[in-house]
């Protein structure tokens, strides 16, 4: 560990932190550290040398399972995503250690403005009039409906997913929420729990998955959930690929009974060139882009929190890896 000398005689152990992310990455995250933080000593897993018992923290996404419990010392590892399903995939996680993810403002607001936009696309018909100025065609007798005859339904309302539904409350929209807790949000109505979910799906016209991937949300976007959909229901997911059965999606449209989807996330990112979601004419791609942390907003993020620990303040946004989330 490197001794760093403060002014006068005191002398301090730096602290080190280890980047694990694939090497061609780490500029981006080494450039703000270095410069936010002179006195941590960054080193970068697959690049540097280190000595596993000098590492204090860690900043990673989706270290190799089994790595992080070979250092013995680690005093918190900070996920660079909101999402933290990544890190958790790990069997071998050092439960001990805590977990932070890394919650943004202006990340959850970007989320939100993705939320927006595609609600908005679809419930203005915007690919209908697309189509129609592709043929130079002047269909003026089909009109949107009015925002609250339309019904959202925003499954998870934890940071990003109540930020979208105030966003859409406000733009007058029927907006709900589902969670594991109830929620109080002004203009939400809140569902909880498996026993309200039939309840909450049977009001949406159109869904947002806004969850966490966690071992009891995995699939959940699947064919029994989109029968308990109304019929013409849409669909967005922004979440995690992994929520999705894609094929009970494409089979839930073609059949008749969902009209759509947009999606940013994928099982396999990037999606493969084979994959029938990039041509399905009711669907549409984005690739991951909903939002994506600032390096440099995350190197303060992270700065700052170890600065907490070393003067002995407590950590926020900790995950619970029994939950995992
Ligand atoms: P969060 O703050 O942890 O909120 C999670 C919400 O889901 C909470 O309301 C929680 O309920 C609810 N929940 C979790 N498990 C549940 C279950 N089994 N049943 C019912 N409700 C459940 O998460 P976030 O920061 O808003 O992130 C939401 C998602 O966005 C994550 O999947 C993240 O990975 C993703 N994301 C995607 C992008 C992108 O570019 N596409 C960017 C950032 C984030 P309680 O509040 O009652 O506990």
């Amino acid at each position: 560990m490197a001794i760093v000398r403060e002014s006068g005689e005191r002398a301090t152990m730096a602290k080190t932190l280890l980047l694990v992310v694939p090497v061609s990455w780490a500029g981006l995250w080494t450039a703000p550290l270095t410069e936010i933080a002179p006195d941590l000593d960054v080193r970068v897993h697959g690049r540097d040398e280190f000595d596993p018992q000098s590492i204090d923290y860690a900043l990673t996404f989706r270290p190799p399972p089994g790595f992080l419990k070979t250092l013995p010392n680690l005093k918190a590892v900070f996920s660079l995503g909101a999402g933290v399903d990544g890190i958790l995939a790990d069997p071998d996680y050092p439960r001990h250690v805590p977990l932070v993810r890394f919650v943004d403002r202006t990340l959850s607001s970007e989320m939100a403005q993705y939320c927006v936009l595609h609600v908005l696309m679809h419930h203005r018909m915007q690919r209908f009039f697309d189509r129609a100025q592709a043929e130079r065609k002047w269909r003026q007798a089909l009109l949107p409906k009015r925002a609250a005859q339309t019904r959202v339904g925003i499954l998870g309302l934890g940071e990003i997913g109540t930020l979208a539904a105030e966003r859409l409350r406000d733009i007058g929209f029927a907006v709900a929420g589902w969670s594991h807790a109830r929620k109080n949000v002004r203009g939400v109505e809140s569902f909880a729990g498996e026993a309200e979910l039939g309840a909450f799906l049977s009001r949406t016209d159109i869904l947002i998955c806004l969850l966490p991937l966690t071992p009891d949300t995995r699939g959940i976007l699947n064919a029994k959930l989109f029968a308990q959909l109304p019929k013409d229901a849409f669909v967005i997911n922004v979440a995690r690929g992994g929520h999705l059965v894609e094929d009970d999606l494409i089979a839930a449209i073609d059949s008749g009974h969902l009209s759509g989807a947009t999606l940013d996330v994928f099982n396999t990112e990037p999606l493969p060139e084979t994959s029938p979601l990039w041509t399905h004419p009711k669907i549409t791609v984005t690739p991951h882009i909903a939002a994506i942390s600032e390096p440099r907003v995350a190197a303060q993020y992270v700065a700052d929190r170890i600065a907490r620990v070393e003067r002995g303040e407590p950590l926020d946004n900790i995950v619970d890896p029994a939950r995992g989330y």
